[in-house]
């Protein structure tokens, strides 16, 4: 599925319907909210949805699936604080706990594990986030949470056995330490990264955006962890968001049927496009009820059939979520990889999963990586089905000078590309993004993630003033 850089070929019918690069001011939200809808697309926005997402100049929040504080029950076990639903508060997922600092063991390892807090600090200080108010404070998965992806057995085992903390993080040292401190410093906080990506992903639904500051685990599958990733938040997130959705829209289909919303998708004019989408909805959310919580219906998707498509640009290989997607059967989870091909993991059974891959070599820099990515999202947007999610795993490790990437792009490759893909994800897929930060390991990554997450907030205006 390799393909060099250019445009499709001539005559080639582009599968997604590009839109303009703010809504013109004739197109009212309702207008907006449908010119998203193909043949093959989910159910438009609910006209709440609509309305909140016109007051947005960013155009991110159109492409909200569902209006604000409509998933607030579902998520309510992974939010510590209040539910998202006013424009002050953002869908930014951050937690102290993200950094891990254990003594001084966790500089054995070229990891800056301190990154998260340094990127949030330097937002703060750039007035790019207005104060710790704006942010989501997300709660640990459980292990029933994770119990939707992972195994019995390596549950047991990384809650229990130093042996698989220290194949999974590297730090040999670790092993002499009691189990119980282990816990406390390393695998409850990558359980925090796991609410987090979960908070993100549903509320990038609501919100048509959300970024959780951590996050991106994609090395780690059912039954094993490695590359520093112990579980795989991302299709747990993705499992979770299905189920939400399900919920959420069945709950609305409900609401409809007894007449409450009828007026409302009247109104909006849909020529069939509402009630096809909210006969889906109450399929899936009987579907989802009838296999309980963390159950799985039809296909291994796991409640719901929202299509979701990973991009996941860390520089190594995405094999554990990769591995999770073929276990599972999920034929609704897409996955566009660029990596490093002649770096970890190497792993050749994991690529069976990978619908669109661009190996990199060692080296490689910006003009060439950014031109081969160019070319992967057209062509995404011309083999691949319109996803409701777009999950961005924008790992920082392709910057030159990373020890574990080896590639060598520059930090201003990195802004650009970090735009380049919510860019397309608003005006090519016109889908929500979630943005998850992934691997990073060199010295000055915390400082080009804050600069590209500045950049975002400016050019997508995703934070604006009160009262502008
Ligand atoms: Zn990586």
């Amino acid at each position: 599925m390799e393909h060099d850089a250019g445009s499709p070929a001539a005559g080639e019918p582009a599968r997604y319907v590009a839109a303009p690069d703010a809504p013109s001011s004739s197109s009212t939200p309702a207008a907006a909210a449908s010119a998203t809808a193909t043949p093959a697309a989910p159910p438009a926005a609910p006209p709440a949805a609509a309305a909140a997402g016109s007051a947005s100049p960013g155009g991110f929040a159109r492409l909200a699936r569902l209006a604000p504080g409509a998933l607030a029950a579902s998520y309510a076990d992974l939010c510590a604080g209040a539910w998202p639903v006013g424009p002050e508060q953002l869908p930014v997922v951050y937690h102290p706990s993200y950094n891990i600092s254990f003594f001084g063991i966790e500089k054995l390892h070229p990891f800056d594990s301190g990154k998260f807090a340094k990127v949030v600090k330097a937002l703060k200080r750039e007035g790019v986030l207005r104060g710790d108010g704006q942010l989501v404070t997300p709660r640990e998965a459980t292990p029933e949470l994770l119990a939707d992806v992972h195994t019995e057995d390596y549950l047991h085992r990384i809650h229990n056995h130093n042996f698989t903390v220290v194949q999974v993080t590297e730090l040999a040292p670790l092993a002499m330490l009691p189990n119980r401190l282990l816990q406390w410093r390393v695998v409850a906080p990558m359980r925090m990264h796991v609410g987090g990506t979960m908070l993100a992903l549903g509320l990038a639904l609501e919100r048509g955006w959300a970024v959780n500051v951590g996050g991106g685990m994609h090395h780690a599958s059912a039954g094993r962890g490695m590359g520093w990733c112990p579980f795989d938040d991302i299709m747990l997130g993705v499992r979770r968001a299905r189920r939400a959705v399900a919920a959420a829209e069945g709950a609305g289909a409900e609401a409809a049927a007894a007449g409450a919303a009828g007026a409302a998708v009247a109104a909006a004019g849909g020529s069939g496009t509402a009630a096809p989408g909210a006969d889906a909805a109450v399929d899936a959310a009987a579907a989802g009820a009838a296999a309980g919580n963390g159950g799985d219906s039809g296909g291994g998707v796991g409640g719901g059939s929202l299509k979701v498509l990973v991009i996941d640009l860390d520089a190594h290989q995405g094999n554990g979520v990769e591995h999770d997607k073929l276990t599972l059967g999920d034929t609704q989870l897409f996955i566009l990889d660029m990596y490093n091909a002649g770096v970890f993991p190497r792993d050749d059974e994991a690529k069976a999963a990978i619908d669109i891959k661009v190996e990199l070599k060692s080296g490689t820099e910006d003009d060439i990586y950014l031109n081969r990515l160019r070319a992967a999202l057209e062509r995404a947007a011309l083999v691949l089905p319109k996803p409701d999610l777009v999950v961005y795993n924008a790992g920082t490790d392709i910057l030159a000078g990373d020890p574990l990437g080896r590639l060598a792009v520059s930090p201003a490759g990195v802004v650009e590309r970090d735009e380049l893909v919510w860019r397309w994800s608003r005006d090519v897929a016109q889908a929500p993004i979630a943005m998850l930060l992934s691997g990073g390991y060199a010295k000055d990554s915390a400082a080009v993630i804050s600069t590209s997450l500045a950049n975002l907030f400016n050019k997508f205006d995703l934070n604006p003033a009160p009262g502008a």
